[in-house]
């Protein structure tokens, strides 16, 4: 039964996803009862034939790890012999703690139908061991609290902008500062950059509130219960936003060039940009963080995974300690709690997982992205893929053979899902896997969803398909990226998986090696910092503890890793 058909029976039915184990009650939809009404005794028999007949149809189709299909086999008999193939990649009837992954998400204030993949998520992903710290449950409680209290059409809210529209101090609630995040950048650039701005308001108390743009609620379900984190659109400086710049007299740096004080009624920009100055990276620094938060308002123009710096900032770093005992799960646990696809990309992700992976052994996620002038698509990329999946075991070679072999009914499948803007490198390998077969006897399948061609940020259809491109990486079993790419970071991060990483070619030849597995599944931070504070000096911030490492893709990009490493 696939999902659409669940959610239609979910009108007449309980919700068949509902789960009691741990106490928990999640707010899926909820059915009217007639309360104290008096049932007849037909209706009461007809009543529980329909719940009877339904849970029976529900629960086949939920617990589809443990259904089995029958399908008709190739060869033999000509008749079509019948194989048992179990659907083994669906989990089987998670916990409520699996729905609310490991505690991260909240299990009331929501309209479950509104956004089907926040607890349907666990039904595509294995059970990742990485599980979210006592605190960072905690913290996102308060913050969530936090949020709905100061958040768009509170009091505290109104007040605050009134105070930023006049530059007067008013009576607003001291407690309520805020955090504006500016839309701008590829999609994967975006989704990173959000992560960090929110991690940053966890630590500084916060309320963040995201611009839209063209398309960031298309994409994305509301993160935080009972509020809205879309900033509102008569919000004052909205038309403002295109103009901030590294120049902009409002930047952080540009105020301290200029030595302009810092006042509560002012917004402070921060440019956080990838070219941004000396004078705009001290927002890293402890004394002006101190100073940084003396504004009530902060506008944050970002493109980059800023997150690895904050833990080298003595004012942060223990809370950082606490909330991610496990050091490279930063992205893992903030992005799966933030970033639940809209019911549009979800039925683009299901359709597409339903379609072609369900019913696989393994996945292998093979992330293509060429940072090259021309379209390609070119055979420098396509030997380096290659190698490296042949090299590192990923996908088996191919031999020469005439015979053919007996029906293959208990070799193991393989599905390649490719990703990529260029059709090319996936039409190579699927010719590859069809017209001979594999050393191994494995069934190699090769599927890409799309080839957009080129880059399309502005087209909202465009984006869906990026959005549930790289959550379809995220649910893959192994997974091979482009290095330099944040589009591939967001898969690894959300899925839980180290990848293998193809380093980006030089002269347009296939590096050696073609590739590397990733020491974390974080990811890289591009244009770090490379200053000491206290001393006023330049260091390497890649050196600085065991837990903040240069990046395998980028050598001067540092990048949160495991100590015990
Ligand atoms: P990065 O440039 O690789 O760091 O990733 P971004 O996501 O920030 O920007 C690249 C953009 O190009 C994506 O957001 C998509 O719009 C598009 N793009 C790149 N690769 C793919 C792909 O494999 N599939 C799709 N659908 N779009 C892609």
């Amino acid at each position: 039964m696939d999902m659409k058909r669940i959610r239609r029976l979910s009108h007449t039915s309980p919700d068949p996803l509902k789960g009691e184990l741990d106490g928990e009650e999640l707010p899926f939809s909820h059915h009217g009862k007639k309360n104290g009404s008096q049932i007849s005794i037909p209706v009461f028999v007809l009543l529980i034939c329909v719940v009877g007949v339904t849970l029976f149809v529900v629960t086949s189709g939920v617990h589809r790890s443990e259904s089995i299909v029958t399908i008709a086999g190739a060869g033999g008999g000509g008749g079509g012999e019948a194989k048992r193939v179990s659907l083994s990649r669906f989990r089987n009837s998670p916990t409520n703690k699996d729905r609310t992954l490991g505690g991260l998400l909240a299990t009331s204030g929501f309209d479950d139908q509104s956004c089907l993949s926040r607890y349907r998520t666990a039904f595509y992903r294995k059970n990742i061991p990485h599980k979210p710290s006592r605190y960072l449950i905690q913290k996102l409680r308060a913050h969530e609290s936090l949020q709905k209290r100061c958040g768009p059409g509170t009091n505290s809210y109104r007040k605050a902008v009134e105070q930023l529209r006049s530059g007067q101090r008013s009576n607003f609630d001291q407690d309520c500062n805020y955090l504006v995040w500016i839309s701008y950048s590829g999609l994967g650039n975006r989704i990173l950059t959000v992560a960090s701005a929110f991690l940053y308001s966890l630590l500084t108390n916060r309320v963040l509130l995201i611009d839209r743009g063209k398309d960031m609620n298309d994409l994305f379900c509301e993160p935080f219960p009972e509020t809205s984190w879309l900033l509102p659109l008569d919000f004052p400086l909205t038309n403002t936003f295109a103009n901030f710049s590294i120049t902009s007299p409002e930047s952080y740096g540009n105020m301290i060039m200029n030595k302009a004080g810092v006042h509560k009624d002012n917004f402070i920009y921060l440019h956080l940009d990838h070219g941004y100055n000396d004078n705009d990276k001290l927002f890293f620094c402890e004394e002006d963080q101190k100073t940084i938060q003396n504004a009530r308002w902060l506008m944050l123009r970002s493109d980059i995974y800023f997150v690895p710096s904050l833990f080298l900032n003595s004012l942060f770093k223990d809370e950082l300690n606490q909330l991610f005992p496990e050091k490279d799960t930063v992205f893992h646990h903030l992005g799966r709690y933030l970033f639940h696809p809209t019911n549009a990309v979800w039925g683009l992700i299901t359709r597409y997982y339903d379609s072609y992976l369900a019913k696989t052994d393994e996945i292998v996620g093979i992330q293509v992205r060429v940072f090259e002038i021309d379209p390609g698509p070119f055979r420098h990329v396509l030997d380096q893929i290659i190698s490296c999946t042949q090299n590192e075991g990923l996908l088996p070679q191919t031999v020469v053979q005439d015979e053919i072999g007996p029906p293959a009914f208990n070799a193991k499948s393989k599905a390649v899902l490719f990703t990529s803007l260029n059709m090319g490198y996936y039409e190579h390998i699927r010719s590859m896997y069809w017209e001979s077969p594999t050393s191994t006897g494995e069934i190699v399948s090769v599927y890409q969803p799309s080839y957009e061609g080129y880059q399309q940020s502005e087209r909202n259809k465009h984006n869906r398909k990026a959005w549930a491109e790289m959550y379809l990486l995220s649910l893959t079993d192994k997974l091979v990226t482009s290095g330099w790419s944040t589009f591939g970071y967001v898969a690894q991060g959300l899925g839980g998986l180290k990848p293998w990483i193809m380093f980006r070619p030089e002269n347009r030849t296939v590096p050696n090696p073609p590739c590397r597995r990733d020491m974390s599944m974080e990811p890289c931070f591009h244009s770090p910092p490379f200053y000491d504070c206290k001393k006023k000096q330049g260091i390497d911030t890649g050196k600085l503890v065991p837990h903040v490492k240069h990046c395998d893709d980028i050598t001067w990009g540092i990048k949160l890793v495991d100590e015990n490493i």
